[in-house]
């Protein structure tokens, strides 16, 4: 069995750290609305780098810290959400895309939105650098989630503009376009790079319980302007 496709390399010393998600989020929720946000975190504990120079942020924790704050906000106002893994560990790109993809049947894939949060880094992790700021990436060509990426940067901008944003025009818009493994779900899907864990400004801003909080209102506020598009 190959170590990344299974959720139970669970190591004990790091349980202290594990932020808890609502179990009954996690996988299939009931189907209860037309629209499902599948949210999935970055990475998981055991995957090498994936922090800051210094150590105190951890991508994979900071990232199911936002889902959680974002999650939270979605019970109080009722949208509809999965988890496409509720691990610390890192189940496998090939699981969070089969889990995406199974979540989103009953919604005939067109009436969902896959939401990666993560922070970017320009180095290997080793090194404070110097790149920062917010960018937002989508699979290649025109998509719906090219809109919706578009919403989010948006309402980035306007709720932080203060801060400094990325920008990728060669095909039109806003949003970078990779093939990242996740953005090929049949899902509607963005990967958000919030800003740079190697960069020493953006860490200090991500790390603070103020940007956390306002950084979760912001994503929900996206998501209901996306939700309020109907089908695009
Ligand atoms: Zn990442």
């Amino acid at each position: 069995m190959n170590a990344q496709d299974t959720a139970s390399v669970y190591n004990g010393s790091t349980a202290k750290n594990t932020i808890k998600f609502k179990e009954i989020r996690s996988i299939c929720p009931e189907k209860n609305s037309d629209f499902i946000v599948i949210l999935d975190p970055a990475h998981g504990y055991d995957v090498p780098g994936k922090r800051s120079p210094d150590a105190r942020f951890q991508e994979w924790k900071w990232s199911r810290e936002i889902i959680r704050l974002i999650s939270d906000r979605f019970d109080s106002l009722g949208i509809s959400y999965a988890l496409d893994n509720d691990s610390d560990a890192e189940i496998g790109l090939k699981n969070r895309v089969r889990n995406t993809n199974k979540i989103s049947q009953d919604y005939h894939y067109n009436r969902a939105i896959f939401i990666s949060v993560h922070a970017n880094a320009s180095g290997m992790g080793t090194e404070w650098l110097n790149a920062g700021g917010f960018s937002i990436y989508t699979s290649r060509g025109h998509t719906p989630a090219d809109v919706y990426a578009g919403i989010i940067y948006d309402e980035f901008k306007k709720t932080f503009p203060e801060l400094k944003t990325r920008e990728d025009y060669s095909d039109g818009d806003t949003d970078f376009e990779a093939n990242f493994r996740v953005l090929l779900c049949r899902v509607a899907a963005v990967l958000i790079g919030t800003m740079f864990q190697d960069n020493r400004e953006d860490v200090e801003i991500m790390l603070s319980e103020e940007f956390k909080t306002r950084y979760a209102e912001m994503i929900t506020n996206a998501v209901i302007a996306i939700i309020s598009l109907g089908v695009p």
